[in-house]
Protein backbone atom coordinates (compact mmCIF):
# COMPACT_ATOMS: atom_id res chain seq x y z
CA UNK A 1 0.00 0.00 0.00
CA UNK A 2 1.32 3.23 -0.45
CA UNK A 3 0.38 6.58 1.16
CA UNK A 4 3.04 9.09 0.67
CA UNK A 5 1.12 12.26 1.96
CA UNK A 6 -0.43 11.08 5.16
CA UNK A 7 -0.12 8.26 7.45
CA UNK A 8 -2.87 5.90 8.27
CA UNK A 9 -2.02 6.01 11.73
CA UNK A 10 -1.98 10.07 11.89
CA UNK A 11 -4.77 11.83 14.00
CA UNK A 12 -8.05 12.61 11.95
CA UNK A 13 -9.24 15.69 11.80
CA UNK A 14 -6.03 17.93 11.54
CA UNK A 15 -3.72 18.65 8.64
CA UNK A 16 -3.95 15.61 6.19
CA UNK A 17 -5.84 13.36 7.92
CA UNK A 18 -9.07 12.56 7.29
CA UNK A 19 -11.23 9.61 5.79
CA UNK A 20 -8.51 8.50 3.94
CA UNK A 21 -6.28 7.28 7.01
CA UNK A 22 -9.10 5.81 8.43
CA UNK A 23 -10.10 3.58 4.97
CA UNK A 24 -6.61 2.73 4.79
CA UNK A 25 -6.13 1.56 8.51
CA UNK A 26 -8.97 -0.37 8.81
CA UNK A 27 -9.13 -1.92 5.29
CA UNK A 28 -5.60 -3.25 6.05
CA UNK A 29 -6.53 -4.32 9.51
CA UNK A 30 -9.30 -6.14 7.76
CA UNK A 31 -7.19 -7.69 5.08
CA UNK A 32 -4.46 -8.84 7.58
CA UNK A 33 -6.98 -10.62 9.77
CA UNK A 34 -8.20 -13.13 6.41
CA UNK A 35 -4.70 -13.97 5.92
CA UNK A 36 -3.77 -10.78 3.52
CA UNK A 37 -0.68 -9.15 5.21
CA UNK A 38 0.63 -5.92 3.59
CA UNK A 39 3.35 -3.27 4.11
CA UNK A 40 2.66 0.48 3.79
CA UNK A 41 4.75 3.32 2.72
CA UNK A 42 4.04 6.74 3.62
CA UNK A 43 6.84 9.53 4.24
CA UNK A 44 8.76 10.26 7.05
CA UNK A 45 7.25 13.79 8.41
CA UNK A 46 8.31 13.39 12.03
CA UNK A 47 12.29 13.08 13.00
CA UNK A 48 10.99 11.05 16.84
CA UNK A 49 8.37 9.01 14.93
CA UNK A 50 9.85 5.15 14.36
CA UNK A 51 10.98 3.98 10.74
CA UNK A 52 8.44 0.94 11.55
CA UNK A 53 4.72 0.45 13.17
CA UNK A 54 2.04 -2.25 13.63
CA UNK A 55 -0.90 -0.82 12.17
CA UNK A 56 -2.09 -4.50 13.25
CA UNK A 57 -1.18 -7.95 13.05
CA UNK A 58 0.12 -8.93 9.80
CA UNK A 59 0.05 -4.85 8.47
CA UNK A 60 3.21 -2.92 8.64
CA UNK A 61 3.41 0.58 8.27
CA UNK A 62 6.85 1.49 7.00
CA UNK A 63 8.41 5.53 7.04
CA UNK A 64 10.58 5.90 4.29
CA UNK A 65 12.85 9.45 4.77
CA UNK A 66 11.83 11.49 1.44
CA UNK A 67 12.63 15.54 2.17
CA UNK A 68 12.62 17.22 5.34
CA UNK A 69 11.28 15.33 7.99
CA UNK A 70 8.04 17.33 8.70
CA UNK A 71 4.35 18.24 7.47
CA UNK A 72 5.09 19.52 4.19
CA UNK A 73 2.18 21.00 2.11
CA UNK A 74 1.20 17.96 -0.28
CA UNK A 75 2.08 20.75 -3.59
CA UNK A 76 5.90 20.27 -1.67
CA UNK A 77 5.85 17.05 -1.71
CA UNK A 78 5.63 16.18 -5.37
CA UNK A 79 9.08 17.17 -5.65
CA UNK A 80 10.42 14.24 -3.03
CA UNK A 81 8.25 11.69 -5.10
CA UNK A 82 11.38 10.09 -7.13
CA UNK A 83 13.26 10.26 -3.80
CA UNK A 84 10.31 8.43 -2.25
CA UNK A 85 10.07 5.89 -4.79
CA UNK A 86 13.64 5.31 -4.64
CA UNK A 87 13.42 4.20 -0.84
CA UNK A 88 10.47 2.19 -1.02
CA UNK A 89 12.23 -0.16 -3.89
CA UNK A 90 15.22 -0.40 -1.75
CA UNK A 91 13.46 -1.00 1.38
CA UNK A 92 12.01 -3.81 -0.51
CA UNK A 93 15.29 -4.84 -2.06
CA UNK A 94 16.86 -4.74 1.29
CA UNK A 95 14.72 -7.19 2.55
CA UNK A 96 14.20 -9.46 -0.65
CA UNK A 97 10.84 -8.96 -0.73
CA UNK A 98 8.67 -9.50 -3.32
CA UNK A 99 5.05 -7.75 -3.56
CA UNK A 100 2.24 -9.55 -5.10
CA UNK A 101 0.58 -6.24 -5.84
CA UNK A 102 0.71 -2.27 -5.04
CA UNK A 103 -2.34 -0.62 -4.10
CA UNK A 104 -2.12 3.17 -4.11
CA UNK A 105 -3.98 5.89 -2.43
CA UNK A 106 -4.03 9.42 -3.74
CA UNK A 107 -2.95 10.75 -7.15
CA UNK A 108 0.61 11.72 -5.23
CA UNK A 109 1.24 7.86 -4.20
CA UNK A 110 -0.46 6.43 -7.81
CA UNK A 111 2.77 8.25 -9.05
CA UNK A 112 5.10 6.25 -7.02
CA UNK A 113 3.18 3.25 -7.55
CA UNK A 114 3.65 3.57 -11.54
CA UNK A 115 7.26 3.95 -10.89
CA UNK A 116 7.28 0.99 -8.45
CA UNK A 117 4.94 -1.62 -10.72
CA UNK A 118 7.09 -0.78 -13.65
CA UNK A 119 10.21 -2.04 -11.80
CA UNK A 120 8.00 -5.17 -9.98
CA UNK A 121 5.88 -6.05 -12.56
CA UNK A 122 2.95 -6.83 -10.58
CA UNK A 123 -0.72 -5.63 -10.50
CA UNK A 124 -1.69 -1.83 -9.65
CA UNK A 125 -4.96 -0.70 -7.91
CA UNK A 126 -5.31 2.85 -8.10
CA UNK A 127 -7.82 4.80 -5.31
CA UNK A 128 -7.85 8.08 -6.25
CA UNK A 129 -10.12 9.26 -2.71
CA UNK A 130 -10.44 12.75 -4.30
CA UNK A 131 -10.14 14.22 -8.19
CA UNK A 132 -9.17 17.26 -9.07
CA UNK A 133 -11.70 18.39 -11.79
CA UNK A 134 -14.46 17.45 -9.67
CA UNK A 135 -13.19 19.69 -7.29
CA UNK A 136 -12.58 22.16 -10.13
CA UNK A 137 -16.81 21.39 -11.22
CA UNK A 138 -17.66 22.77 -7.58
CA UNK A 139 -16.06 26.03 -8.01
CA UNK A 140 -12.87 25.42 -6.36
CA UNK A 141 -9.71 26.53 -7.66
CA UNK A 142 -8.28 24.45 -10.91
CA UNK A 143 -5.59 22.20 -10.25
CA UNK A 144 -4.34 21.32 -13.71
CA UNK A 145 -1.07 19.68 -13.29
CA UNK A 146 -2.72 17.31 -10.89
CA UNK A 147 -5.49 16.92 -13.00
CA UNK A 148 -3.38 15.67 -15.83
CA UNK A 149 -1.50 13.59 -14.17
CA UNK A 150 -4.85 11.85 -12.94
CA UNK A 151 -5.72 11.48 -16.30
CA UNK A 152 -2.42 9.45 -17.07
CA UNK A 153 -2.99 7.34 -13.79
CA UNK A 154 -6.05 6.56 -14.40
CA UNK A 155 -5.29 5.32 -17.61
CA UNK A 156 -2.12 2.81 -16.77
CA UNK A 157 -3.40 1.65 -13.49
CA UNK A 158 -4.62 -2.07 -14.08
CA UNK A 159 -7.81 -1.25 -12.04
CA UNK A 160 -9.52 1.76 -9.81
CA UNK A 161 -11.71 2.10 -6.91
CA UNK A 162 -14.56 4.32 -6.62
CA UNK A 163 -16.10 4.94 -3.35
CA UNK A 164 -18.88 5.78 -4.04
CA UNK A 165 -21.60 5.48 -7.20
CA UNK A 166 -20.74 8.87 -7.53
CA UNK A 167 -16.93 8.50 -7.72
CA UNK A 168 -16.94 6.06 -10.28
CA UNK A 169 -19.50 8.42 -12.73
CA UNK A 170 -16.69 10.68 -12.37
CA UNK A 171 -14.08 8.56 -13.43
CA UNK A 172 -16.18 7.85 -16.35
CA UNK A 173 -17.70 11.15 -17.23
CA UNK A 174 -14.70 13.56 -15.95
CA UNK A 175 -11.51 11.19 -16.65
CA UNK A 176 -13.20 9.25 -19.72
CA UNK A 177 -11.99 5.61 -17.70
CA UNK A 178 -14.28 2.55 -19.12
CA UNK A 179 -16.72 1.42 -16.49
CA UNK A 180 -15.72 -2.27 -16.26
CA UNK A 181 -12.05 -0.83 -15.18
CA UNK A 182 -13.78 0.71 -11.63
CA UNK A 183 -14.38 -1.20 -8.78
CA UNK A 184 -16.86 0.27 -6.12
CA UNK A 185 -15.50 -0.45 -2.71
CA UNK A 186 -17.79 1.56 -0.35
CA UNK A 187 -15.87 1.96 3.30
CA UNK A 188 -17.70 0.88 6.74
CA UNK A 189 -18.55 1.97 9.92
CA UNK A 190 -17.30 0.60 13.09
CA UNK A 191 -21.23 0.15 14.36
CA UNK A 192 -20.04 -0.85 18.31
CA UNK A 193 -17.95 2.35 17.84
CA UNK A 194 -20.39 4.45 16.97
CA UNK A 195 -23.72 3.82 18.43
CA UNK A 196 -26.51 5.57 20.20
CA UNK A 197 -25.41 6.01 24.26
CA UNK A 198 -26.30 7.34 27.09
CA UNK A 199 -25.24 11.54 26.74
CA UNK A 200 -26.23 13.03 30.09
CA UNK A 201 -22.48 13.08 31.52
CA UNK A 202 -20.57 14.43 28.56
CA UNK A 203 -23.90 16.69 27.77
CA UNK A 204 -23.02 17.85 32.09
CA UNK A 205 -18.90 18.08 31.28
CA UNK A 206 -19.41 19.95 27.69
CA UNK A 207 -22.04 22.24 29.64
CA UNK A 208 -24.68 21.59 27.15
CA UNK A 209 -27.40 20.93 29.79
CA UNK A 210 -30.94 21.19 27.98
CA UNK A 211 -29.43 22.89 25.10
CA UNK A 212 -30.11 21.47 21.22
CA UNK A 213 -26.88 20.86 19.32
CA UNK A 214 -25.78 21.20 16.02
CA UNK A 215 -22.44 19.06 14.79
CA UNK A 216 -20.03 19.14 11.90
CA UNK A 217 -17.44 17.18 11.63
CA UNK A 218 -14.42 17.25 9.43
CA UNK A 219 -11.39 18.60 8.35
CA UNK A 220 -11.37 22.89 7.94
CA UNK A 221 -10.68 23.71 4.39
CA UNK A 222 -13.06 25.34 1.90
CA UNK A 223 -14.06 22.14 0.12
CA UNK A 224 -16.04 20.93 3.16
CA UNK A 225 -18.04 24.01 3.32
CA UNK A 226 -18.85 24.41 6.89
CA UNK A 227 -18.94 28.51 5.79
CA UNK A 228 -23.12 27.23 4.96
CA UNK A 229 -23.29 26.11 8.59
CA UNK A 230 -22.19 28.90 9.99
CA UNK A 231 -24.56 31.07 7.63
CA UNK A 232 -27.44 28.62 8.09
CA UNK A 233 -26.72 28.87 12.37
CA UNK A 234 -26.98 32.69 11.58
CA UNK A 235 -30.72 32.39 10.03
CA UNK A 236 -31.90 29.73 13.12
CA UNK A 237 -30.60 31.99 15.56
CA UNK A 238 -32.59 35.20 14.14
CA UNK A 239 -36.22 33.17 15.40
CA UNK A 240 -36.11 33.07 19.42
CA UNK A 241 -37.38 29.67 19.46
CA UNK A 242 -34.22 28.39 18.70
CA UNK A 243 -32.34 30.47 21.30
CA UNK A 244 -30.57 27.25 23.58
CA UNK A 245 -29.26 26.01 19.87
CA UNK A 246 -25.21 25.12 19.95
CA UNK A 247 -23.17 24.27 16.83
CA UNK A 248 -20.57 22.10 17.62
CA UNK A 249 -17.36 22.33 14.86
CA UNK A 250 -15.17 19.45 15.21
CA UNK A 251 -11.92 19.74 13.31
CA UNK A 252 -9.30 21.84 12.43
CA UNK A 253 -6.99 23.26 9.28
CA UNK A 254 -6.25 21.04 6.94
CA UNK A 255 -3.13 21.66 4.74
CA UNK A 256 -4.91 23.20 2.14
CA UNK A 257 -7.17 24.72 4.20
CA UNK A 258 -4.44 27.27 5.19
CA UNK A 259 -3.53 27.52 1.70
CA UNK A 260 -6.65 28.47 0.07
CA UNK A 261 -7.73 30.63 2.76
CA UNK A 262 -4.65 33.13 2.15
CA UNK A 263 -4.25 35.99 3.32
CA UNK A 264 -6.09 34.51 6.13
CA UNK A 265 -4.49 32.68 9.13
CA UNK A 266 -6.41 29.42 8.23
CA UNK A 267 -9.82 28.38 7.44
CA UNK A 268 -10.85 27.84 11.17
CA UNK A 269 -9.68 31.73 11.84
CA UNK A 270 -11.92 33.01 8.65
CA UNK A 271 -14.94 30.74 10.31
CA UNK A 272 -14.66 31.77 13.60
CA UNK A 273 -14.28 35.43 11.86
CA UNK A 274 -17.79 34.87 9.71
CA UNK A 275 -19.12 33.76 13.01
CA UNK A 276 -18.39 37.08 15.32
CA UNK A 277 -19.66 38.75 12.17
CA UNK A 278 -22.74 37.47 11.89
CA UNK A 279 -23.43 38.07 15.48
CA UNK A 280 -23.35 34.17 16.72
CA UNK A 281 -19.79 33.90 17.99
CA UNK A 282 -21.31 32.68 21.20
CA UNK A 283 -23.51 30.11 19.95
CA UNK A 284 -20.53 28.61 18.01
CA UNK A 285 -17.56 26.33 19.33
CA UNK A 286 -14.56 25.36 17.56
CA UNK A 287 -13.48 22.00 19.55
CA UNK A 288 -10.23 21.91 17.69
CA UNK A 289 -9.47 17.99 16.39
CA UNK A 290 -11.37 15.46 18.38
CA UNK A 291 -9.35 12.03 18.95
CA UNK A 292 -11.37 10.08 16.88
CA UNK A 293 -12.72 7.18 20.17
CA UNK A 294 -13.72 10.85 21.51
CA UNK A 295 -15.92 11.88 18.36
CA UNK A 296 -18.37 8.94 19.34
CA UNK A 297 -20.10 10.47 21.96
CA UNK A 298 -20.71 14.05 20.15
CA UNK A 299 -22.40 12.11 17.56
CA UNK A 300 -24.38 10.20 20.02
CA UNK A 301 -25.16 13.85 21.71
CA UNK A 302 -26.01 15.87 18.53
CA UNK A 303 -29.62 16.29 17.27
CA UNK A 304 -28.60 17.29 13.79
CA UNK A 305 -25.64 16.77 12.28
CA UNK A 306 -24.23 18.94 8.75
CA UNK A 307 -22.33 17.70 6.44
CA UNK A 308 -22.39 20.95 3.52
CA UNK A 309 -19.24 19.48 1.68
CA UNK A 310 -18.93 21.06 -2.02
CA UNK A 311 -17.68 17.76 -3.21
CA UNK A 312 -17.55 14.12 -1.66
CA UNK A 313 -16.27 10.88 -2.78
CA UNK A 314 -17.61 9.70 0.19
CA UNK A 315 -18.36 11.00 3.81
CA UNK A 316 -17.62 9.11 6.35
CA UNK A 317 -18.84 11.77 8.81
CA UNK A 318 -22.14 11.00 7.47
CA UNK A 319 -22.45 7.54 7.97
CA UNK A 320 -20.43 7.40 11.21
CA UNK A 321 -23.52 10.25 12.48
CA UNK A 322 -26.44 8.09 10.96
CA UNK A 323 -24.61 4.99 12.81
CA UNK A 324 -24.80 6.92 15.79
CA UNK A 325 -28.62 7.55 15.52
CA UNK A 326 -28.40 10.75 14.64
CA UNK A 327 -30.10 12.53 11.10
CA UNK A 328 -28.31 13.88 8.34
CA UNK A 329 -28.66 17.41 6.67
CA UNK A 330 -25.62 17.35 3.84
CA UNK A 331 -25.63 18.65 0.49
CA UNK A 332 -27.00 16.64 -2.24
CA UNK A 333 -23.00 15.69 -3.78
CA UNK A 334 -21.00 12.62 -4.53
CA UNK A 335 -21.46 9.68 -1.58
CA UNK A 336 -23.40 12.05 0.22
CA UNK A 337 -26.72 10.74 -1.98
CA UNK A 338 -25.69 7.27 -1.48
CA UNK A 339 -25.20 7.45 2.33
CA UNK A 340 -28.41 9.58 3.30
CA UNK A 341 -31.61 8.32 2.57
CA UNK A 342 -33.27 11.90 1.50
CA UNK A 343 -36.53 12.43 4.17
CA UNK A 344 -35.68 9.21 5.73
CA UNK A 345 -32.55 9.29 7.49
CA UNK A 346 -32.11 13.21 7.28
CA UNK A 347 -32.32 15.35 4.43
CA UNK A 348 -30.25 16.12 1.20
CA UNK A 349 -30.06 20.27 0.11
CA UNK A 350 -29.32 21.18 -3.95
CA UNK A 351 -27.06 23.76 -4.72
CA UNK A 352 -25.75 25.95 -1.68
CA UNK A 353 -28.51 28.21 -0.11
CA UNK A 354 -28.20 28.54 3.89
CA UNK A 355 -31.84 29.30 3.99
CA UNK A 356 -32.79 25.55 2.80
CA UNK A 357 -30.41 24.60 5.05
CA UNK A 358 -31.83 26.56 7.94
CA UNK A 359 -35.63 25.09 7.11
CA UNK A 360 -34.44 21.74 7.29
CA UNK A 361 -32.05 21.53 10.28
CA UNK A 362 -34.95 23.89 11.78
CA UNK A 363 -37.57 21.27 11.38
CA UNK A 364 -35.19 18.38 12.95
CA UNK A 365 -34.44 20.73 15.96
CA UNK A 366 -38.15 21.43 16.65
CA UNK A 367 -39.41 17.92 16.29
CA UNK A 368 -38.51 15.80 18.60
CA UNK A 369 -40.53 12.63 16.93
CA UNK A 370 -39.03 13.03 13.73
CA UNK A 371 -35.46 13.28 15.17
CA UNK A 372 -36.13 9.78 16.79
CA UNK A 373 -37.59 8.48 13.63
CA UNK A 374 -35.22 9.34 11.52
CA UNK A 375 -32.42 8.58 13.86
CA UNK A 376 -33.79 5.09 13.84
CA UNK A 377 -33.75 4.92 10.38
CA UNK A 378 -30.45 6.16 9.75
CA UNK A 379 -28.63 3.47 12.47
CA UNK A 380 -30.57 1.06 10.40
CA UNK A 381 -28.85 2.54 7.26
CA UNK A 382 -25.94 2.84 8.39
CA UNK A 383 -25.90 -0.82 9.20
CA UNK A 384 -25.89 -1.52 5.30
CA UNK A 385 -22.15 -0.64 5.46
CA UNK A 386 -19.08 -2.36 6.95
CA UNK A 387 -15.68 -2.57 6.82
CA UNK A 388 -15.43 -6.40 6.69
CA UNK A 389 -17.54 -6.17 3.46
CA UNK A 390 -15.16 -3.75 2.11
CA UNK A 391 -12.50 -5.54 2.42
CA UNK A 392 -14.52 -8.52 1.19
CA UNK A 393 -14.59 -6.61 -1.73
CA UNK A 394 -11.36 -5.46 -2.44
CA UNK A 395 -9.85 -8.82 -1.99
CA UNK A 396 -12.31 -10.28 -4.62
CA UNK A 397 -10.94 -6.99 -6.70
CA UNK A 398 -6.90 -8.28 -5.71
CA UNK A 399 -7.92 -11.66 -6.72
CA UNK A 400 -9.52 -10.47 -10.55
CA UNK A 401 -6.31 -8.35 -11.07
CA UNK A 402 -4.06 -10.93 -10.01
CA UNK A 403 -5.41 -13.70 -11.72
CA UNK A 404 -2.58 -14.73 -14.98
CA UNK A 405 -3.25 -12.36 -17.61
CA UNK A 406 -5.15 -10.50 -18.79
CA UNK A 407 -6.76 -9.09 -15.53
CA UNK A 408 -10.51 -11.01 -15.05
CA UNK A 409 -12.97 -8.55 -16.79
CA UNK A 410 -14.60 -7.37 -13.87
CA UNK A 411 -17.74 -8.78 -14.30
CA UNK A 412 -16.23 -12.06 -13.53
CA UNK A 413 -15.31 -11.08 -10.20
CA UNK A 414 -17.05 -11.33 -6.95
CA UNK A 415 -16.47 -7.66 -6.16
CA UNK A 416 -19.38 -6.68 -8.47
N1 LIG B 1 -12.36 12.97 12.26
C1 LIG B 1 -11.91 12.76 13.55
N2 LIG B 1 -11.72 13.86 14.35
C2 LIG B 1 -11.99 15.13 13.94
C3 LIG B 1 -12.48 15.32 12.62
C4 LIG B 1 -12.64 14.21 11.80
O1 LIG B 1 -11.68 11.63 13.98
O2 LIG B 1 -11.80 16.08 14.70
C5 LIG B 1 -12.57 11.78 11.38
C6 LIG B 1 -14.03 11.47 11.14
O3 LIG B 1 -14.58 10.73 12.20
C7 LIG B 1 -13.98 10.68 9.82
C8 LIG B 1 -12.79 11.30 9.09
O4 LIG B 1 -12.03 12.02 10.08
O5 LIG B 1 -13.74 9.31 10.09
C9 LIG B 1 -13.24 12.25 7.99
O6 LIG B 1 -13.68 11.49 6.91
P1 LIG B 1 -14.61 12.09 5.76
O7 LIG B 1 -14.79 11.00 4.75
O8 LIG B 1 -15.87 12.65 6.33
O9 LIG B 1 -13.80 13.32 5.15
P2 LIG B 1 -12.35 13.43 4.44
O10 LIG B 1 -11.37 13.75 5.51
O11 LIG B 1 -12.08 12.10 3.79
O12 LIG B 1 -12.48 14.54 3.46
Amino acid sequence: MLSVHTSPLGDLGRGENGGMNLVVRRQCAELAARGVPSDVFTRRDDPGAPAEELIAPGSRLIRIPAGPARPLPKHEVLAWLPHFTAGVVAHAASEGREYRLVHSHYWLSGWVARGAVQRWRVPWVHSFHTLARVKAAAGLPAEPQRAEAEVVLARAADRLVAMSLAEQADLVGLYQVSPERICVVPPGVDLERHSPRPVGAVRRRMHLDGRRVVLYVGRLEPLKGAEMLIDAAALLAEDPTFSDVVTLVAGDDSGDGSRQAEPFPGERARLMALAARRGIAHRVRFLGAVPHAELAALYALADVCVVPSLTESFGLVALEAQASGTPVVATAVGGLRDIVADGLTGHLIGGRHPAAFARRIGELLADRDRRARMGEAARTRAALYSWERSADRLLSLYDCVESPEPAAPLESCACL
